[in-house]
């Protein structure tokens, strides 16, 4: 008999589905966390009297009550957590703004939707239900495709449209590029630009936040966190934090246990990795079998991020905050903005999250805790000489400053707090290549298409969940966890029964 039946590495969002899922199931599980609290990017931290989000800017894919199935409600309610998670809907997608171009608030419902955007640009009613009807329908499409219904069932129109690039479709239904850049707003979210991005995986994403709307959570993302460990441990499973996993035992090609930081070692038949794949794939010690080798060298670290977190000495209406979230853009070139993500030139566009539009919290009555966001790629900053960082990081976070002026205009005189991630910060504290937010790049070129993303079974006993096998964020890394340790369930039973 092994010492568990189970082991996860990492409580970052996927770890933490995986091991709860695991335990409830009834597999003893050891999950080991390197970090002092579980969570990985789904925490936050303090500065004077505000508590900071690391990385929540909008939760998708939460739904309302009696939207339970497929949802994360479902999911947290099949966990044991909803009763401990406060959400907090957003009443709006996004305010996407481009100063003396356009300014349009854009409502988290179908209908509304399309009556705001032909507001702000008329003569589009038609092309925007069609859009939007495109997007339900490539997104049911996709969906039945990823569970497997066979290709024979699954309707032309997700063959002709899913892997066209976002650009295309968007080509396809408006002539005003206005419309174009405030609809396609959320590649921040999936890291390509709307000329690479493949349309099925933005479909997905709008309809993941108009159907079921965009979320806070009160306490932050580390409340989920805490709530999925808490779980777990009420199940009985067995948890290490400040300890981290150093090797994966093999025998005979296929898993044998675990070796920890502090020297123990426990054996196990199945570990799951939500470490970022080349690191779970390094504490195998050479013995990466050649096709995951070969896949993994044509991968490309995906997009880091910038982020300056503030605490603001004033309520947010007082500020000029009239949404949870807006998109600032310097002008209408979405690859121009991509490209000078490998620069420190000016940040061109920002996602500004303020958390106290509907308060989750973490800033103190009459005051709101707000962040500024823009991607970067961690190669700039690390050329950066060390005595030249904090100027640099400084100096380049006063871009994001000039950006925000346009719906804040005295921000610099409110700012009590302040904190600056980089891509270098990120790096650090994740521990992912490239301080990557979201994995892999995803552009139209890779994603469940073309790649066995979850490695399937490589090295017999090893499973893989979280943002570097599949599409990042954390609905799709909570849904991943779920689905892979809810995978290895099944087969336990088979292998019992058999
Ligand atoms: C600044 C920022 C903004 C973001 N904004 C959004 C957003 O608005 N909406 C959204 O949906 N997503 C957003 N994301 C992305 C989202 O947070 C991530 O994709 C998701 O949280 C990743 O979850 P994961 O399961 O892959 O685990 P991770 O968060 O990557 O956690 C992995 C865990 O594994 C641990 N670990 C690694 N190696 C070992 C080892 N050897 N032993 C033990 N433990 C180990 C790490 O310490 C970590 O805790 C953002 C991310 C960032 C950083």
């Amino acid at each position: 008999m092994t010492d568990f039946d189970a082991v996860v590495i990492g409580a970052g969002n996927a770890g933490l589905t995986a091991a709860t899922t695991l335990q409830r199931g009834g597999l003893r599980t050891l999950l080991v966390e390197r970090h002092s609290v579980p969570g990985g990017c789904g925490t936050s931290f303090r500065r004077g009297r505000f508590e900071f989000e690391v990385a929540l800017h909008q939760l998708s894919g939460v739904g309302a009550e009696g939207q339970e199935r497929r949802t994360l409600r479902g999911l947290f309610g099949k966990l044991g957590v909803l009763g401990k998670i406060d959400f907090v809907q957003e009443d709006d997608l996004y305010r996407a703004v481009v100063p003396g171009c356009y300014d349009v608030t854009i409502p988290a419902d179908w209908d509304q939707a399309v009556e705001a955007l032909e507001f702000a640009f008329p003569g589009n009613r038609e092309n925007l239900k069609r859009f939007f009807g495109l997007v339900r329908e490539v997104t049911f499409w996709k969906t039945a495709a990823m569970r497997g219904i066979p290709a024979g069932k699954i309707d032309q129109v997700f063959f002709r449209n899913a892997l066209r690039t976002l650009q295309d479709v968007l080509d396809e239904h408006f002539g005003d590029a206005r419309i174009k850049h405030a609809l396609s707003a959320y590649w921040f979210y999936l890291g390509q630009p709307p000329s690479k991005l493949s349309f099925q995986d933005m479909a997905a994403t709008l309809f993941a936040y108009l159907e079921f709307k965009p979320w806070h959570v009160k306490g932050g993302s580390q409340a989920m966190s805490s709530a999925l460990f808490e779980s777990y441990a009420e199940a009985g499973g067995t948890a290490l934090l400040n300890t981290a996993v150093d090797r994966i035992t093999t025998g005979g090609g296929a898993v044998t246990g675990v070796r920890l930081s502090d020297g123990q070692e426990f054996s196990t038949r199945d570990v799951v990795s939500n470490a970022a794949l080349p690191l779970t794939y390094d504490l195998l010690d050479g013995k990466t079998p050649a096709a995951v080798r070969a896949d993994l060298a044509t991968r490309r670290v995906g997009v880091s991020a910038f982020v300056l977190h503030m605490g603001l000495a004033a309520p947010p209406a007082e500020l000029g905050f009239t949404t949870s979230t807006s998109f600032i853009g310097a002008d209408l070139d979405n690859d121009r903005a991509h490209a000078t993500m490998r620069t420190l030139e000016p940040a061109r566009t920002i996602c500004v999250s303020s958390y106290d539009v509907t308060p989750i919290g973490f800033a103190p009555p009459g005051s709101t805790h707000a962040s500024l966001m823009t991607l970067q790629y961690a190669k700039p900053w690390e050329t950066v000489p060390p005595a030249q960082y904090a100027s640099t990081k400084f100096a380049y976070a006063e871009t994001l400053l000039d950006r925000i002026e346009v719906l804040v205009p005295d921000v610099r005189a409110a700012i009590e707090e302040v904190d600056v991630a980089t891509p270098v910060t990120l790096e650090r504290y994740l521990g992912h290549p490239g301080g990557a937010i979201y994995g892999y790049a995803q552009d139209r070129t890779e994603g469940w298409v073309f790649r066995d993303d979850e490695h399937g079974s490589a090295v017999p006993g090893l499973h893989v969940a979280g943002s570097w096998s599949g599409l990042g964020g954390f609905q799709p890394t909570f849904e991943a966890g779920a689905r892979v340790a809810n995978r290895m369930l099944r087969e336990n039973a088979a292998r019992v029964r058999n």
